[in-house]
């Protein structure tokens, strides 16, 4: 029988990315949708403005998807485990590392399912980059994430706010490509972040990044100041000269300079085959690793400030 969910945040992506991709699944049927705004998809059976009312209110819904920003979700997926529900969770999955502890234990009390959702990750180039990469030291990986915010985040002003992340939310995108193909754990060495004078979060980042072994030249660029083509990609060079690249925010994949991957990107398809599996094994998936970089890239970053910043 298909899984039972709701979607909560009726947002961009969960119009863009998650509602299409559980209608393409069978495994899923849409019941109900929780949006301030009241807005509902024709097969959502059930529709509320506060969505305590629908925990409340649909006794069969199995599990929900929390497409919110992150500052508040923790506090919705909190009621939602209390009530039973399992918990899908769009990056990044919470304010703080501390909430997203909360959760984990919440889960595993409450026996239910919660997934912690990279969407990156769930590209055929990132993981054929993960299996060419395994066992290499890494003697250099550099990470362009330079994108235009004006374009992708018209109008959102919650990612300029405290806990928005700033550029960190599509440079969190790189960072989960980073900690899941990279064959030791990388540290936060430093980190340069460029506030605006007139908003809460970073617009910019360099990042430099430290590895358990080796004595790499490990970097990222984050720049959300980017007009013209934008630029998702990160090279990597093992000490044994294999020279990758994942291009294209990880949908195309070149390995010394020939052309290895390059499919279209169905990253929401695999989160919902991925969270249609939890389910039936009743287990949990909690990737921390790109959440707790962010953190510590905000923990030791040097803050400097810049040109105010207009929409
Ligand atoms: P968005 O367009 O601003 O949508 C978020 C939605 O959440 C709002 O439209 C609103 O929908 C609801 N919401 C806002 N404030 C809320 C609050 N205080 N309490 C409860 N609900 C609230 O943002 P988005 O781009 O969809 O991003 C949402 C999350 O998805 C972010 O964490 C982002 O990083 C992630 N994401 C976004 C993209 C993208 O391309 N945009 C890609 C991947 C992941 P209702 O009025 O319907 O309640």
């Amino acid at each position: 029988m298909a899984h039972k969910i709701g979607i909560i945040g009726f947002g961009k992506i969960a119009q863009d990315q998650h509602l299409p991709s559980i209608r393409k699944n069978p495994d899923f049927e849409l019941i109900a949708v929780a949006s301030q705004r009241g807005l509902k998809p024709d097969e959502a059976k059930h529709a509320f403005q506060d969505y305590r009312e629908m925990l409340k209110a649909v006794p069969d819904l199995e599990a929900v998807a929390i497409c919110t920003p992150p500052q508040v979700r923790h506090q919705i997926a909190r009621d939602a485990l209390l009530a039973g529900k399992s918990v899908l969770l769009e990056k990044p999955p919470a304010a703080t590392l501390s909430e997203l502890q909360d959760m984990k234990l919440m889960a595993q009390k409450a026996g239910k399912t919660l997934f912690t959702t990279w969407h990156a990750q769930y590209n055929k180039a990132v993981h054929e980059a993960k299996k060419a990469l395994a066992g290499w030291e890494i003697k250099r990986l550099q990470v362009t994430w330079k994108e235009d915010v004006r374009h992708w985040h018209p109008g959102q002003q919650w990612i300029w706010e405290a806990g928005g992340f700033g550029v960190f939310d599509p440079g969190i995108n790189a960072l989960s490509i980073v900690s899941f193909i990279m064959p030791e754990p990388v540290f936060i060495k430093k980190a340069d972040l460029q506030f605006p004078a007139n908003r809460d979060a970073p617009i910019a980042a360099d990042i430099q990044f430290s590895c358990a072994h080796g004595q790499g030249d490990l970097n990222a660029a984050f720049d959300w100041r980017q007009t013209g083509p934008q630029t998702w990609d990160i090279e990597v060079e093992t000490a044994n000269g294999l020279q990758l690249k994942l291009r294209e925010g990880g949908t195309k994949l070149e390995i010394g300079g020939k052309l290895m991957v390059d499919e279209p990107s169905e990253e929401y398809e695999g989160i919902y085959a991925c969270f249609d599996t939890l389910l039936n094994e009743r287990t949990s998936l909690v990737d921390e690793a790109p959440f707790r970089l962010v953190a510590d890239a905000f923990m030791i970053g040097r803050r400097v400030q810049v040109e105010a910043f207009e929409d």
